[in-house]
């Protein structure tokens, strides 16, 4: 199915596109904090072309169309020769695109590698799933099948939403649920969840997406928010590309995605409306280190994120923007 003009394509084919990570694609001579989402394959084929400059990679169309949708501001490919990804036709708007993702997880995943990112199609789920197993934990061969019939129990329960830290949680519940959640546990599973909106609005078949499960306490959205700083703040690129726009109004647009740290996208699991207390908007302004009016911190994944507008903080939901793209 093809997407109206201007919406976000998130169907499983083009999740599966951007977010696999297997090793095939792994590319290490390319900082790991800016994940090169267009293959390199492109490269080889001999389509970059340097006269024209930088390609537009998915990830920069794809936070462009959500920023465009959700602003109302139209802004055209800029970065020719290595500045600011975007610009307003005006210049009053620069956008820059970039990714947080953890490379010490990373590198310490292993066998793990393979899965993560990767999706696994189940017939018997109601739902997605967003599912992080332990890196430590072993064996990993052959974890998604049998993590796959347990889920469905789950699923067919009516449950969304399963860490490793409630199992007593369902004390109550059938036997056959424990026994899935146990069995779960057992396989080395941290969270496993179907949180509102994974669903693609267009025909799909549910699919469990696996993510990094380690990699730090998941504490609260003040949290996440340091951490992506901290990330951010340890680079110059993206503030230098955007102070050199002149731009009144300057974007930073970071993903979050499947190999992130669970301590940052653990808040983006839910919409914040669904939220637990702590996973709400963060409660204080962003800090960062460069000239950024506006930050946007997304999840490749779920589509759940928020917005810094140079004031509040608000809730940024890009599976809506599927459904109802801007006229
Ligand atoms: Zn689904």
């Amino acid at each position: 199915m093809v997407p109206a003009e201007g919406a976000v394509d998130i169907s499983p084919s083009a999740l599966v596109i951007v977010q696999h990570r297997g090793p095939s694609t792994a590319d290490d001579s390319v900082s790991p904090l800016v994940m090169p989402t267009q293959p390199p394959l492109r490269h080889r084929a001999g389509r970059l072309d340097y006269m024209a400059g930088n390609p537009e990679r998915d990830d920069e169309a794809d936070a462009q169309q959500v920023v465009t949708a959700i602003t109302g501001v139209r802004l055209a490919h800029a970065d020719r020769y290595g500045g600011a990804d975007y610009r307003s036709v005006d210049g009053s708007v620069a956008l820059e695109v970039t990714t947080v993702t953890d490379r010490a997880a990373k590198a310490a995943r292993g066998p793990l590698l393979e899965l993560i990112g990767s999706r696994s199609s189940s017939a018997d789920l109601n739902e997605c799933w967003l599912v992080s197993v332990n890196e430590r934990h072993a064996p990993l061969k052959g974890v998604s099948e049998r993590v796959l019939p347990h889920l469905v129990v789950l699923s067919s329960a009516g449950l969304r939403y399963v860490r490793r830290q409630s199992a007593y949680g369902f004390r109550n519940d059938a036997a056959s649920v424990r026994d899935a959640v146990a069995e779960l546990i057992r396989q080395g599973v941290e969270l496993a969840a179907s949180p509102t909106g994974i669903c693609p609005r267009t025909v799909h078949d549910h699919t469990v997406l696996w993510t990094a499960g380690g990699g730090g306490v998941a504490s609260s959205s003040d949290a996440a928010l340091s951490a992506v700083e901290k990330d951010l703040n340890a680079r110059a690129d993206n503030f230098d590309k955007l102070a050199d726009t002149n731009a009144a109004s300057t974007h930073l647009f970071v993903w979050v995605d499947s190999e992130t740290s669970f301590a940052v996208t653990r808040a983006f699991l839910h919409r914040v409306e669904d939220a637990e207390p702590e996973f709400n908007l963060p409660t204080r302004a962003p800090q960062l280190s460069g000239p950024v009016t506006n930050l946007w911190i997304v999840h490749r994944g779920t589509r759940n994120g928020w917005r810094w507008d140079g004031s509040v903080w608000r809730a940024v939901s890009a599976s809506t923007i599927t459904a109802t793209p801007s006229p």
